[in-house]
């Protein structure tokens, strides 16, 4: 089986759905739109695996994002235990977040948190021999972030280059950031952003289609046309549509990579 559309990154586990997640799920199956919905911390993790195994459009990631529950302690092995779920496809989303830092201070103390909880994570993902789900958001003005990431990637790459491999989601990064991610091997997945601004444009163009992913993101930053509603799976054709345009290709090719670059990467057959 073969969907139309691949959502690589949604949270439609989360509670912004509880009411009536049936409903959006529903929508999906009458499109043929599947998705991965990721987990934060260990709650969402363990939500996402459960809805993964309710519906057979919906996969799930598991992890600790690094910034939205900063009390959590990491439970290496709560995660072990869900990632023996075949319904498990990746590690995440993990990563470095430095977006909501106030001062040079403060950033000292939560690079000292960050790091060593993205390792942790990337240890467990070579352990179950699985892809990562990377979150990077950089200072303003800065490619903070991603730096920092791109330097844990290149130091774990050069013991583990085959099994080491996955995603950064919400790219946006420059030109010269997501080469150095291809070059690592991992792919960029884009949200419903591009279709309101032209950020992200001169990226798009550069990177090859077969290392691009659409995805939502949802509930957050829903897409034009739908501003303005809570966002959902089945709008990731508007990411897709956006993508064709910027890049010149047919919709109809670029639906198809993006739905194979998804079941590639992430191991989906
Ligand atoms: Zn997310």
């Amino acid at each position: 089986m073969r969907p139309e559309y691949f959502d690589a990154h949604s949270h439609i586990s989360f509670e912004g759905f509880d009411t009536d997640r049936a409903e959006v799920i529903a929508r999906m199956k009458e499109r043929n739109v599947w998705t991965i919905t990721v987990g934060c911390d260990r709650e969402t993790s363990q939500k996402a695996v459960d809805t993964s195994e309710l519906y057979e459009e919906v996969f799930a990631c598991i992890g600790q994002h690094p910034a939205d529950n900063r009390a959590e302690a990491f439970d290496a092995d709560f995660y072990r235990a869900l990632l023996s779920n075949k319904r498990v496809v990746a590690v995440g989303e993990c990563g470095i977040d430095y977006f909501r830092i106030k001062d040079a201070e403060m950033k000292i103390k939560e690079k000292e948190r960050q790091v060593p909880l993205f390792k942790k994570q990337i240890e467990l993902a070579l352990e179950f021999d699985k892809p990562l789900m990377i979150h990077g958001r950089p200072s303003p003005r800065t490619m903070d972030a991603y730096e920092d990431i791109l330097e844990i990637l290149t130091s774990y790459g050069k013991t583990n280059k085959s099994k080491l491999r996955g995603n950064i989601h919400f790219f946006a990064g420059n030109v010269d950031i997501a080469k150095q991610f291809l070059t690592l091997g991992f792919t960029l997945s884009f949200t419903g952003v591009i279709t309101f601004t032209s950020d992200y444009d001169e990226v798009i163009k550069a990177v090859p289609l077969e290392m691009i992913m659409s995805e939502t993101d949802c509930p957050y930053v829903t897409p034009v046309p739908h501003r303005g509603v809570r966002n959902e799976s089945i709008y990731v054709e508007e990411v897709v549509k956006r993508i064709a345009q910027l890049k010149g290709d047919n919709v109809e090719v670029v639906k198809m990579a993006m739905v194979s670059n998804a079941m590639r990467v992430f191991d989906i057959r």
